[in-house]
């Protein structure tokens, strides 16, 4: 059967579960999203991709952008260093929490796709300002996108700064801890705006295409990313890359994956393919509980399960 028609169908099928979900409201502009659109991009590598329903609905990367900034500042400053100051284990706590940070290991973040993490991470792209850092991070993410005019949603980025009390104490936590070094308000700055990059589901099947494609572009032949590299944020998808939803992720769907609290889903078939999914409701763990479902019957469709 055609992609199209396939994914047609499974995306009416999956589009009643946006009803067991939420939209996120701790960050107020990302409330005004429709909670029942449901979007899917499949891009095949070395094919044009293939979408379904509300493929055009334009989101905001939020936490899938912490997979890039990882590949990023590991191609700057190399693996030691990254790990040095950040860990690889999932902590089966929330993306914002601070309990482990105090407890366990002072200081050093779990991992990178945790909040702490994230934002450790992102002091450590290279760039002598904040503004040279994010419009690496920025030029990195419109390449792996093949879509130069991808930019900030500045009403996101405005919403979530004025209102990020509880990353803001992470950032100060970790610069006590010698984690974070130089201004906090900085590397908060260049965060918050990596979580503002305004996307489709076409963009981000687009970087997963080229993630399963071990970081060479189909299109260009170039090699983005070194594959160890891309062995490493598969890894961090796999094991934290759906909150504390992660095992039962695993089971269920068995590819790696990041999500986001605007309801985007990045996901990669390893050879074959990139997903992209936007489904603004989410279940209490954070994650698109229509998109989800989508790539659960979509997985058992095709049999993408990776285990
Ligand atoms: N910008 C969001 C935050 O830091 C990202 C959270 C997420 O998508 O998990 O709270």
């Amino acid at each position: 059967m055609e992609d199209r028609v396939v994914l047609e169908e499974l995306l009416q099928q999956s589009r009643a579960y946006s009803a067991k979900g939420k939209v996120a409201d701790y960050i107020p502009e990302l409330a005004k999203r429709a909670p029942n659109s449901l979007g899917i991009t499949v891009h095949r590598i070395d094919r044009e991709p293939v979408s379904a329903g509300d493929c055009g609905t334009s989101f905001t990367l939020q936490s899938i952008s912490k997979v890039f900034s990882l590949i990023l500042a590991l191609m700057d400053q190399g693996e030691e260093r990254i790990f040095n100051k950040v860990g690889m284990e999932p902590t089966g706590d929330n993306f914002n929490s601070m309990v482990k940070l105090e407890l366990v290991n002072p200081g050093k973040p779990f991992n990178p796709m945790i909040n702490a993490g994230a934002i450790a991470i992102s002091s450590m792209i290279a760039g002598k300002t904040p503004d040279e850092r994010f419009a690496r991070l920025l030029a990195f993410i419109r390449t792996m996108a093949g879509d130069d005019t991808i930019a900030v949603n500045s009403n996101v980025y405005e919403s979530e700064a004025a209102t990020a009390d509880r990353n803001r104490s992470l950032a100060y936590f970790l610069k006590h801890n010698q984690v974070l070094e130089g201004s906090v308000e900085d590397h908060l700055e260049v965060y918050f705006k990596h979580c503002s990059i305004e996307v489709t589901c076409r963009h981000i099947a687009r970087m997963a295409m080229i993630l399963a494609n071990n970081g060479v572009d189909p299109e260009s032949g170039q090699k983005l990313i070194p594959r160890r590299y891309v062995q490493i944020a598969k890894v961090f998808m796999i094991t934290c890359g759906m909150y504390n939803a992660s095992g039962e992720f695993a089971i269920q769907v068995g590819i790696p994956a990041k999500s986001g609290v605007s309801g985007g889903i990045l996901a990669v078939v390893p050879g074959q393919m990139g997903i992209g999914v936007i489904g603004p409701a989410l279940s209490e763990k954070g994650n698109s509980v229509a998109g989800v479902q989508l790539l659960q019957s979509l997985s058992a469709r095709w049999d993408l399960s990776i285990f």
